[in-house]
């Protein structure tokens, strides 16, 4: 590895800080409180912040900036376009977004909200995708890290969801195709929660093939079953892995071991994107995972770039909620970003994840095998 790891960040996505209740829609606040009291069982309701705060970024910078990985460069991203939003998102959508500039107020009962500097943050979001593609593109690095919110994998071509404004990753991916030449990209979207946004953006799409690991419906959003396999000409582009509750690190190696790495051996990418949600730490919700589950992975995706696409790889933070999960996290996957030796990696005595991970491999074993012949050399 010669260029540096590239670290997407701005202050300024702290500015979407959506809180108070909904007095229009006293249901959607409860939702919200039930959560809170969920996520942050020392909190106050009397002191709310939106599960996903600002401090998420914080504690993640907070820790890069203590313990610096060497090899790592800190980069300003530039806003998504209207255009360039354009190309995941339909023209009225990214219209009824932007007029919400400098305005307060809730889009979903599933606690989506925005506070007068969300717009900013989320054209920054999006945007450092793009500029982390840029930089790949134009040979500056090879890997890159966004540290971003509002997240994005949720949100739809035509709607707001689960805390997410813009589809950044698919944001990035439609920006990756075109500056790449017409790229193959391959997405492994490995947050606790299923991807439901950019799988239907892309679900018909066979240029980009979407590997996406997940606590099975009815979890939320309740998408990602494994016959949900794409659509037209993206029959088969699409592999949902869901997983119990309760899965740890195992279960996720498991995915890249019988999912991921066979399926990019056969798709042949040009880039590798990864929706990197910490929302898989036992410290957060309902799994098991820890920093060492993520560094191995992440150590197993630069290897396969490596070998596949010149080491082109771009992750995206998606969810997490816990401060300390996302600060030992994220350190742990930067380090990794660099080459640095990973720890040894935790296990569960048994990971319940183990067994649908395979049952989610022979599912797909078909389509895994289709791939390497649809695919042109
Ligand atoms: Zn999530």
């Amino acid at each position: 590895m010669t260029t540096p790891i590239f670290l997407y960040y701005d202050a300024r996505m702290l500015g979407h800080n959506p809180h108070g209740w909904d007095p229009g829609n006293p249901e959607w606040s409860d939702a919200v409180k039930a959560m809170i009291a969920l996520q942050y069982p020392d909190s106050s309701l009397a002191t709310y912040t939106h599960p996903e705060r600002p401090e998420r970024l914080t504690a993640i910078v907070d820790r890069l900036y203590l313990e610096p990985i060497e090899g790592v460069r800190w980069m300003l991203p530039v806003a998504a376009s209207t255009a360039q939003l354009e190309r995941a998102h339909d023209a009225a959508y990214v219209a009824y977004i932007q007029s919400l500039d400098n305005q307060s107020g809730w889009l979903a009962k599933d606690t989506t909200a925005v506070s007068p500097g969300s717009v900013a943050a989320a054209d920054l979001a999006a945007g450092s995708g793009i500029s982390a593609i840029d930089a790949v593109a134009t040979g500056q690095t090879r890997r890159a890290f966004c540290i971003v919110r509002p997240p994005g994998h949720h949100a739809l071509a035509d709607r707001a969801m689960g805390f997410c404004l813009y589809n950044n990753m698919a944001v990035t991916a439609a920006h990756a195709r075109k500056v790449l030449g017409d790229a193959r990209i391959m997405i492994w979207d490995w947050d606790m929660h299923h991807g439901n946004g950019t799988q239907a953006i892309f679900y018909a799409d066979p240029n980009v093939l979407v590997v996406d690991s997940h606590c099975a419906a009815p979890f939320y959003p309740g998408t990602g079953l494994l016959a949900e396999t794409g659509s037209g000409a993206g029959v088969g582009y699409h592999l949902n892995v869901p997983l119990p509750k309760g899965f740890g690190n195992a279960a996720l190696l498991e995915v890249f071991e019988q999912v991921v790495s066979p399926a990019a051996r056969a798709f042949r990418p040009d880039i590798l994107l990864i929706s990197n949600g910490f929302d898989c730490h036992y410290l957060d919700m309902t799994c098991a995972m820890d920093e060492t589950g993520y560094a191995a992975i992440t150590q197993r995706m630069c290897t396969l770039a490596d070998e596949l696409c010149d080491g082109r790889l771009v992750m995206l933070l998606e969810g997490g909620y816990n401060a300390q999960a996302l600060a030992d996290s994220a350190h742990a996957v930067v380090g990794a970003l660099a080459g640095n030796a990973i720890p040894a990696i935790n296990v569960l005595p048994v990971d319940e994840g183990c067994a649908a991970v395979t049952e989610a491999g022979l599912f797909h074993a078909g389509a895994i095998a289709s791939l390497g012949h649809r695919v042109a050399p």
